[in-house]
């Protein structure tokens, strides 16, 4: 379907959620997409296949699962392309590998996803890509950190961990005075809650293993662009030998179906229980960038439409051994990485890697993400954790 309902006007976001990307008179009827597993396609002749010319030509160049994925996805972002790759990392490295040569630098955000780092300071630093990290707070300061060979401003807000809240659109405009690509890591608030590309960014990556698939069971990313940087992105893409699994892609598409739905409550409880934490004893900042608390909220309001589900705290003093008594005393959220699942989570968060977005010096910071479980209960469970920390 297209976002229009039959009266032209917008369909809502759980309407187009519904229906996108895949139109069931064009398969049977059938409502869902076919899950095509395949390499080989068959031509009719031989003329066809010397000229390639139909439209599928090869499982890893593309499938009817895939394009129902990636055209969902380019209308959510307001992209002119999407591909589909197998990780939500895969969806941080191949742009960068696509629009970084030897020789080039790159600007990265400091609060970025870790593996983000990883990935430039082994492969890029290998290849002789250079990268400054810069502070999320830059703005439009960061053209004072532009150089001649900067190809790629790498950004993501709010920030991995600490939540710092991004000036999108500011950075943008001066990454483009410079002539460099602008790339946003938009997994925290999912095309619902922000849309990069019409901030100004020119490629919006996703893992779609959080929201996206919602079951902590599939691993995917997509990574959408503008009209201009797609056919790179995308040869790239293809150059790499990099594709997604059927049956991964179409648990993805099957999620986007309810995550309207099931971020309403991940948002609300989390907002719920990050204002309870505010008053609690133990706890000295909560990082929640729709608190108005929030030394990001301004920039949030301005630009985001929503908050998912995921925020830290920081704990009032003490150290680690404070940080694994409130984790072992939880009985409900779970001890594990990676969020976006129907359940609560917890961990320990590691940032000895920053160099300007620094650990908050007051405590421990504890990430929670929150899931779909009832909010007195999860109230009921961050109260035996705060109870253990404080007698640590
Ligand atoms: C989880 C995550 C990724 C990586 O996703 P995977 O599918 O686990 O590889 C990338 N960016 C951010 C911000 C993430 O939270």
């Amino acid at each position: 379907m297209t976002n229009d309902d039959t009266t032209g006007r917008e369909a809502g976001i759980n309407t187009r959620l519904a229906h996108l990307g895949h139109d069931p008179a064009s398969y049977h009827g059938f409502v869902n997409p076919p899950v095509v597993h395949a390499s080989t396609v068959l031509f009719p002749d031989a003329g066809t296949m010397a000229a390639r010319n139909q439209k599928y030509t090869y499982g890893l160049r593309g499938t009817p699962t895939v394009d129902a994925l990636a055209a969902a996805t380019d209308a959510l972002e307001g992209a002119a392309g999407t591909v589909v790759v197998p990780s939500g990392l895969a969806a941080v490295t191949v742009p960068l590998l696509a629009f970084l040569s030897a020789g080039d630098h790159a600007l990265i955000v400091d609060s970025v996803y870790t593996p983000t780092r990883r990935f430039a300071d082994t492969v890029l630093a290998r290849l002789g890509v250079a990268v400054d990290y810069y502070d999320p707070h830059a703005g439009a300061g960061i053209a004072a950190l532009m150089k001649p060979n900067t190809r790629v401003v790498f950004t993501e807000s709010p920030g991995s961990n600490t939540f710092e809240m991004q000036d999108i659109p500011a950075i943008a405009a001066a990454a483009h005075d410079g002539g460099a690509v602008v790339m946003m890591d938009n997994t925290w608030a999912t095309p619902l809650f922000f849309r990069p590309l019409d901030h100004g960014v020119d490629i919006s990556i996703h893992a779609a293993t959080k929201y996206p698939a919602g079951h902590s069971d599939v691993l995917l990313g997509t990574v959408s662009a503008t009209r201009a940087c797609f056919p790179r992105l995308q040869d790239t893409t293809m150059t790499l030998g990099i594709c997604a699994g059927p049956d991964d892609v179409y648990q993805v598409l099957r999620g986007l179906r309810t995550m309207g739905v099931r971020l309403e409550r991940h948002a609300a409880s989390a907002l719920a229980i990050a204002e309870w934490l505010e008053g609690q004893a133990g706890v000295a900042r909560v990082l929640h960038p729709a608190l108005p608390s929030h030394p990001g909220h301004a920039i949030w309001k301005r630009d985001f439409c929503g908050a998912s589900g995921i925020f830290s705290i920081v704990l009032d003093g003490g150290d680690t051994r404070a940080a694994h008594g409130f984790l072992d005393a939880l009985r409900i959220f779970g001890l594990g990485y990676s969020w976006g699942g129907y359940e609560s989570l917890a961990v320990h968060v590691q940032l000895d890697d920053r160099t300007v977005a620094t650990a908050p010096a007051e405590g421990p910071v504890i990430r929670l993400q929150i899931g779909l479980e009832d909010v007195a209960d999860l109230i009921a469970d961050l109260e035996r954790g705060l109870a253990a920390a404080a007698r640590a």
